[in-house]
């Protein structure tokens, strides 16, 4: 259509990833559907043909847009934008330079460290977000750059980086993030959408890291709230579509073309009529389809869906237990106990599946070395009771994550030597021990609770993002103004000391860098979950006259 937005919607991995990322394909099609705007796909391998023509100004394009999913990939950003001939940095860009926006999980909780490479960037939703954006952005497209990025900064759940100013004191110790003037909202709300809908695959490809597969969203946000949940505390409200209404048309579309169905969510198991769509899937017809789930809560694993899961072609069943310790997983509101993980355990069996992945963290806040022996305790006790079952334990250290309860604790150095202990007393049993680096979670940490001033190392990361010893470097060299990082905003105060953004414990008056930018819950919220969970955790004296009681466990 003339006149149409031109637009590159990229994904910071190549097509086989990117286009198994269910949300890159729901706002890949959000943007494709629109007859006034004209979208290309671009992958760090790939790219679809380039726009036909050009209008003889900058790149000819108006918008670029990135999903983030994951801490890690910010340099990726970066690379990509280089190689549409776009400034990388948000003020070098002119009245002809597309306005670059992102959104996916990793920017609503904390956009700051990528704030200044960003013109927008969408918190929540991309169903309720894009369209008004795109209205917005349709509206305005002719004016000077500054005019734009005021008129979609007026957007409900859209920030606009630039418009807002971080303060110091004179130790570096930010202060607050606030508005350049009083036009702008001083808090940008996250937004959440409510229609009877959720998503599910508009493309299957063989290419696909998962091949073929028809991805189906059958939950949003889990209602348990984890102490440390971003997949929980970020994307509140618990939402559920109807079964009839909305989740069988979905599957069928898929069918008509695939044999391959996932079942995707924070928590499958937990919609009201998971077991009716089980028992669906059940029938005849759907002999030659494979499902498969996401991880299931341990406590809603019953004999049927092991049953029913091995019948249509799964192995293996995943559960988060989070710590073999029954304290541990209290303290995080876990609300499961080792009855239950252990019949989930013989449920998967019994239903015929052959393998029971189970994922655990280490460093939790309180945590003590016997926490994470009674981890392999159980893993050994479940190994004893159900035998034949194989078990794999995937285990991460905790990360602090912005808008959970957990968002003031530090990751604990501790960690490191927990996740060898795992190693060391797991793996001579023959029980499959995954663990993710410690090395890749202390940096993921720096970049979930550090502030705009790590712009500048993210910048001086690029091309080495692959090893742990190009993250510390590019630190050092920013610290010690080595670092090549051409174009930075020059007002930026050196970043504060990394091990203290890393492994802190803030109190909970500390002003935080996403303070400017509301999640589902209030922050008065968030610290009383977290009061609650670390009282429990603590560990207690012998009671005497004119102690307070013990607390009881977190809700
Ligand atoms: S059950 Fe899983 S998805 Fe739900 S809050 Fe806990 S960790 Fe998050």
């Amino acid at each position: 259509m003339a006149g149409a937005l031109r637009a590159v919607l990229a994904f910071p991995s190549t097509y086989a990833v990117g286009i198994t990322s269910l949300g890159f394909q729901v706002v890949w099609a959000s943007l494709a559907r629109r007859p006034d705007v004209d979208v290309r796909r671009l992958f760090t391998d790939s790219a679809d043909p380039p726009h036909s023509g050009s209008r003889g100004r900058g790149t000819g394009l108006d918008l670029f847009g990135l999903s983030l999913s994951w801490e890690l990939d910010g340099p990726v950003l970066l690379d990509l934008l280089d190689g549409q001939r776009i400034p990388r940095w948000s003020h070098q860009r002119g009245d002809d330079d597309p306005i670059v926006f992102g959104g996916g999980p990793v920017l609503t909780a904390n956009p700051e460290p990528l704030a200044p490479f960003l013109d927008a960037v969408l918190l929540g939703d991309g169903e309720r977000l894009l369209p008004a954006f795109l209205d917005a952005l349709q509206a305005c497209r002719a004016l000077p750059r500054p005019e734009r990025l005021r008129a979609l900064a007026q957007v409900e759940g859209v920030y606009v980086p630039a418009l807002y100013v971080p303060r110091y004191d004179q130790e570096g110790t930010l202060l607050g993030i606030d508005p350049v003037d009083a036009s702008l909202p001083a808090t940008v709300s996250k937004q959440t959408w409510r229609g009877e809908s959720l998503t599910h695959s508009t493309v299957i490809t063989p290419e696909a890291a998962w091949p073929s597969i028809h991805m189906v969203e059958v939950v949003r946000s889990c209602p348990e709230l984890c102490r440390f949940c971003l997949a929980s505390y970020l994307t509140l409200p618990f939402r559920t579509p109807s079964l009839e209404r909305s989740l069988m048309p979905a599957v069928e579309k898929g069918l008509a073309v695939t044999r391959r169905l996932g079942l995707l969510g924070a928590s499958v198991t937990q919609h009201p009529e998971f077991a009716d769509l089980l028992h669906w899937l059940d029938a005849d017809r759907f002999a030659d389809t494979r499902v498969s789930v996401s991880s299931v809560r341990a406590a809603t694993v019953t004999p049927e869906l092991g049953r029913i899961l091995a019948k249509r072609g799964s192995r293996s069943l995943t559960i988060a237990i989070e710590s073999g310790s029954d304290r541990m997983r209290t303290l995080v509101n876990k609300k499961l106990d080792r009855e239950e993980i252990v019949a989930a355990a013989r449920h998967a069996r019994d239903g015929g599946l052959t393998g029971l992945k189970l994922y655990g963290m280490v460093g939790l806040p309180t945590e003590e070395a016997a926490d994470v022996e009674a981890t392999a305790d159980l893993l050994m006790a479940l190994k004893k009771a159900v035998p034949g079952l194989r078990l794999t334990l995937g285990v991460s250290t905790f990360v602090p994550k912005a808008h959970t309860p957990f968002q003031w604790e530090g990751v604990r150095p501790e960690a490191e030597k927990r996740l060898k202990l795992l190693a060391k007393r797991l793996q001579p049993k023959g029980i499959e021990l995954r663990p993710e680096s410690y090395g890749w979670s202390v940096i993921q940490a720096l970049i979930s609770r550090g502030d705009r001033r790590l712009a500048p190392v993210i910048a001086a990361v690029r091309g080495r993002q692959d090893s742990l010893g190009g993250w510390k470097r590019a630190y050092r060299a920013v610290r010690d103004g080595e670092a090549d990082t051409e174009g930075a905003p020059g007002d930026l105060p050196l970043p504060p000391p990394w091990q203290e953004v890393i492994h802190a414990t803030w109190h909970d008056d500390r002003p935080l860098p996403w303070d400017h930018l509301a999640g589902p819950l209030p922050r008065d919220t968030l610290a009383r979950h977290r009061r609650e969970a670390i009282a429990f955790g603590l560990p207690l004296s012998a009671p005497s006259a004119g102690q307070p009681a013990a607390p009881s466990p977190p809700r």
